[in-house]
């Protein structure tokens, strides 16, 4: 489609296109019975999930047009609201993409699709395959809570993906590819959505994190993930060292470690907190420090503030998946003082009740006082 037809319908030189408009709003509320369109295939700046929700928002006298229709309306709506350059960003990182996919050649290609037999332990396959709290329970401990440690991976699986990585390493090496480190935190590991891995870890997320974190984590959009972000950081005295106390860009992190042999390392955590009591005290209860175990996770949330110890010798390797809920992002702008998952907001509750029942005694043993006298 040329750039002239795509602004045909939002033309605001003329007085047609605003009685258009007036007619075509958008309802106040999604239709709840239509079943949007599939838009999977769509190739656009915006997420085709994106467009199956906005479809419930289309006036009724619109869900019944070709597909082809309801896309230029929507796009048109979705580009006056999204700023250029947010656009030009996910534009510019889609190409970056698309370049290292197709000139990367890959080392292991049975790591590109799922083969859950190969990649997980039998314990951990079960418990998902029964998907109950009682089945996840059984192959989990809860060191402190909120931070759940299972086995996942095989060690096969561990050693495949780290030699994956070395061989990514190895090309960005030799053909001097500049390539985007996973966060601002970490110069060393790869984004592993960037090389091809995408799909398979959106796979990892929809049927085998996202029903740990219903359970576990539905407070924090656990039932909702719907994007992540996926990479492999390093360790080592020739790489990162250690990493700073922090909270993460996510509802739920998975933190996976692939080896190798290492001393130090260990993970440290602080308690979970909303944005306002980030910086607050750590209670006793809240410390927890753990000793990595390759083909070991840990799952928690991504406000569980924590950090790494300094890996002292070797090489240690670890999966991070980053899970993020819109729905959740989106409810939490409206949120009020009070989280229910913030250790200090509840601390903060408890103090409120104690202070206002003491208030009540205080007061009933003064009515009882006057009344006596
Ligand atoms: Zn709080």
């Amino acid at each position: 489609m040329s750039l002239d037809e795509h602004k045909k319908p939002s033309g605001n030189g003329n007085g047609v296109a605003l009685s258009t408009q007036v007619a075509h709003r958008l309802r106040l509320n999604p239709s709840t019975d239509h079943k949007p369109d599939s838009y999977e295939d769509l190739q656009s700046d915006f997420s085709p999930l994106l467009f199956s929700s906005l479809e419930r928002y289309l006036p009724p006298s619109m869900l019944y047009l070709s597909r082809e229709a309801k896309i230029q309306f929507m796009r048109d709506i979705l580009v006056r609201y999204s700023p250029e350059g947010e656009r030009t960003r996910i534009q510019k990182h889609r190409e970056y993409r698309q370049k290292i996919i197709s000139n990367y050649q890959p080392l292991h290609g049975e790591l590109y699709t799922m083969n859950a037999v190969n990649f997980f332990v039998p314990s951990f396959l079960k418990a998902i395959n029964e998907k109950t709290d009682e089945s996840f329970r059984s192959i989990l401990v809860e060191p402190t809570p909120g931070v759940y440690v299972f086995e996942m991976f095989q060690p096969s699986f561990c050693e495949m993906l780290m030699s994956e990585v070395e061989n990514f390493e190895r090309w960005v090496h030799d053909t001097k590819f500049r390539i985007m480190r996973p966060n601002t935190m970490n110069k060393y590991g790869a984004v592993l959505d960037d090389f091809g891995l995408e799909t398979i870890l959106d796979k990892l997320m929809d049927e085998y994190i996202r029903p740990m974190s219903k359970v576990f984590f539905p407070e924090v959009g656990g039932l909702t993930l719907d994007s992540h972000h996926g990479f492999v950081v390093e360790y080592g005295v020739d790489r990162d060292v250690e990493l700073g106390f922090h909270v993460d860009d996510s509802e739920v992190t998975l933190n996976v470690c692939l080896g190798k042999q290492f001393y130090g390392g260990e993970l440290f955590f602080r308690g979970v907190r909303c944005d306002k009591h980030v910086n607050t005290e750590t209670q006793p209860e809240e410390i927890l420090d753990y000793v990595h175990v390759p083909g070991r996770a840990v799952l928690h949330r991504g406000r569980h503030r924590h950090g790494a110890r300094a890996t002292t010798s070797g090489h240690r390797c670890n999966l991070i998946l980053w899970c993020r809920s819109s729905v959740f992002r989106e409810l939490k702008k409206y949120q009020k003082d009070f989280s229910s998952w913030c250790g200090e907001c509840r601390r903060e509750k408890r103090e409120r009740q104690r202070l206002s029942i003491t208030a009540t005694k205080l007061e009933l043993l003064k009515r009882d006082g006057i009344s006596a006298s």
